[in-house]
């Protein structure tokens, strides 16, 4: 074999990459030759942007209920196999990285992406493992198990093994702009490429009054029901109300993969039913109904003020052609407290859209799962891998899509090794 031949290339040195190259360099012989192919001028851009700059990196609660995908079953045998406390080992014992668990989510001790990012540099580093910075991969080719990597610049390199770690669409600017799908295409077939979307990601509405509550958050739930009035998906938690007059928030880009392909397959009357309060309509009337026997003298908006923000009280009301700041809660009869209290506990607002890939965190689509082995090599084409957000599996928030980088990538790490 030719010297100028890797072991192992990966294209894309984002969370993926990394961990993949990380795990590689410590199971593979001593004088192996790993690269890095990063489009970008450094490694790991969007880890950095993680978790508001935290990085949850993963949950002591992996459930594949909490992805999409086109294979579960595959999917729950890959986090058997590498889960959360694998991970947490690899970090804590090899990369010397301390965790930290916030109820379910786990974090860096230090609350910084920088860690994570420095942790894994470092390691590949030690290890000796190469990186090519600002070169963009723009074709792959196969040739009697070699394989022929082509760069932007006009650059060639020869592998044993490719791995396929370019992201999805998702903040285009960290340098992952659904490269794999092109890639794919020149080399295997690519009917089993689920086109991106953007998920995890804001919704947006056209209501009256939501702009005026920009800048709001509240605890609560959001259901998503479609023109039949069916619940295509549910989740609870804080709701952000956005300055381009939507909704945000984690549960709110929970439930957001549901609303795009709703949209994207011509659903034109999808609704985001919001309870604003955490609570059920029932016990808001009951809150209602005391507080108008204490202040019946106040305005609406005063006298709410102790359990309701007053622009949720005012959003509602309005909805209900009612002025909270000028009628007094005593005006307020029972069949207007009750009907206070079930809008604002179920709140339809129509949505007219969803934030676009420079919003979302997370793309649905890519690969499919079922195209893959167990060890994330492409069926039929030896030596190909693809791993983290260039398949078709993805999660809610809360470490769940770190999680599958870090799984991809170590199931690759275990197939190439048993390779080389
Ligand atoms: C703002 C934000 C916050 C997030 N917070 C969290 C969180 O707290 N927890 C969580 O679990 N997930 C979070 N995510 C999601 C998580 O960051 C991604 O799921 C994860 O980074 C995917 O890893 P990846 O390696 O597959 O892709 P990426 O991290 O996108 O890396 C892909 C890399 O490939 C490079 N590349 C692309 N094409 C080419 C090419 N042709 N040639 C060479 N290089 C190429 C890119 O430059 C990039 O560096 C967040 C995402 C965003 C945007």
């Amino acid at each position: 074999m030719k010297s100028n031949v890797y072991d192992c290339i990966i294209i894309g040195g984002g969370a993926a990459g990394m961990f993949c190259a990380a795990k590689l360099a410590k199971s593979l012989y001593f004088g192996r030759k790993i690269l890095i192919i990063e489009a970008g001028p450094r490694v790991g851009r969007k880890l950095a942007l993680t978790g508001s700059g935290r990085c949850n990196l993963s949950n002591s609660d992996i459930d594949i209920s909490r992805y999409n995908t086109d294979d579960p079953d595959k999917l729950a045998s890959c986090f058997e196999r590498f889960g959360e406390a694998d991970t947490c080992y690899f970090f804590e014992n090899i990369l010397g990285v301390v965790l930290e668990q916030k109820n379910s989510l786990i974090y860096p001790s230090t609350y910084k992406s920088s860690t994570v990012v420095d942790a894994l540099r470092f390691y590949l580093s030690d290890n000796n493992v190469e990186t090519e910075l600002k070169e963009r991969v723009t074709s792959i080719t196969e040739n009697s198990h070699i394989f022929e990597i082509k760069t932007e610049s006009k650059k060639d390199f020869l592998a044993k093994n490719v791995v396929i770690a370019t992201g999805g669409i998702t903040y285009p600017a960290t340098g992952s702009t659904g490269d794999a799908a092109k890639l794919l295409k020149k080399i295997t077939d690519n009917s089993y490429f689920v086109p991106y979307r953007p998920a995890l990601t804001s919704l947006s509405s056209d209501i009256s009054g939501i702009k005026g509550l920009a800048g709001i958050r509240c605890r609560g739930d959001v259901k998503i029901v479609d023109g039949k009035g069916e619940v295509r998906a549910q989740s609870e938690g804080e709701i952000l109300f956005t300055k381009e007059g939507g909704i945000s928030g984690i549960c709110v880009m929970d439930v957001s993969d549901a609303v795009v392909r709703l949209i994207d397959n011509g659903e034109e009357d999808v609704k985001a039913i919001l309870n604003l309060t955490g609570k059920s309509a029932g016990e808001i009337f009951q809150m209602i109904y005391i507080r108008r026997q204490m202040y019946a003298h106040r305005s609406c908006a005063d006298a709410l003020s102790g359990m309701l923000l007053r622009n949720i009280t005012d959003f509602a009301m309005k909805k209900m052609g009612l002025k909270c700041d000028k009628m007094t809660l005593r005006e307020l009869n029972d069949s207007q407290i009750a009907e206070l209290s079930n809008l604002l506990c179920a709140f339809p607002i129509p949505v007219t859209g969803y934030g676009d890939v420079d919003k979302a965190q997370v793309s649905s689509g890519g690969l499919k799962l079922l195209r893959l082995d167990d060890n994330m090599q492409v069926k039929d084409l030896p030596g190909l891998y693809l791993i983290g957000e260039a398949v078709n599996v993805n999660g809610i928030c809360g470490g769940y899509n770190l999680q599958w980088a870090w799984t991809s990538a170590a199931l690759a790490a275990e197939g190439i090794s048993q390779n080389v």
